[in-house]
């Protein structure tokens, strides 16, 4: 899942940063509003949340938000801000925020506001997704392989493991550049070097190999991946 953090203080935004890295978000952090502005408008990558402060330079998260709003942009925004009066709170709330966090905060509670809305959110809805043999509980937050009436097994994965496998299950059968990864799955502005798509792909059917899924994605030369799940028990 990835986040747009829009946070000017820096030592904040680094901590929410490793904090939401930590559990397993890809995180964009824009520290003032035009700069969150071009990231939502580069478009190639779906944010899922929004995390934008109130008082921000160059334009304010407030303004960011009314102006998401007006483009008819349905991003669940989470505003954070130091202030606490009541009429702010309803300022945020009528420019479309879906909730108000007042700083300061704590960690846990960013974390559980953040799943509050994911569950809400138009772009996940199930709380599970499953392909064949392999679930993602959105709940644990894990995979889990299904042999017969067995118990599930957790495949264990990195971060970036992880990540890779729940775009593919989303995209499954459909074609997958190694841009549209790049874009998706790494953060801007560390670019990563050209060969790490294929590294992790090279990692992570390794890590499914012991389930039968060393085929599952698929090398399309010159296009890209596909991930297949065969639909056997
Ligand atoms: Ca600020």
């Amino acid at each position: 899942m990835r986040i747009l953090l829009v946070e000017d203080e820096p030592d904040l935004g680094k901590a929410i940063k490793r904090t939401l890295t930590e559990h397993n978000y890809i995180v964009d952090w824009a520290q003032d509003g035009e700069e969150a502005l071009s990231f939502l408008e580069m478009g190639s990558q779906q944010y899922t949340l929004g995390i934008f402060d109130w008082l921000l330079p160059k334009l304010l998260g407030i303004d960011l938000l009314k102006n998401i709003r007006q483009q008819n942009n349905p991003l669940p925004v989470l505003i954070l801000t130091a202030k606490d009066r009541e009429e702010d709170k309803v300022i945020g709330l009528d420019a479309g925020a879906d909730d108000y966090l007042v700083k300061p905060f704590g960690m846990a509670e960013l974390l559980a506001r953040l799943r509050a809305l994911q569950r809400r959110s138009p772009y996940i809805n199930p709380q599970e997704l499953t392909l064949g043999n392999i679930t993602l509980d959105y709940g644990k937050y894990a995979i889990f392989y299904k042999k017969g009436k067995g118990n599930n097994q957790l495949i264990e994965l990195t971060r970036k493991e992880f990540q890779l496998l729940e775009y593919f299950m989303k995209h499954s059968n459909q074609i997958v550049t190694r841009d549209q990864l790049l874009s998706q799955l790494w953060e801007w502005g560390n670019e990563p070097m050209s060969n790490v798509v294929a590294a992790q792909i090279r990692l992570l059917r390794q890590k499914l190999a012991p389930y039968g899924g060393e085929n599952w994605i698929k090398t399309i030369y010159g296009l890209g991946y596909q991930f297949t799940v065969d639909n056997q028990n």
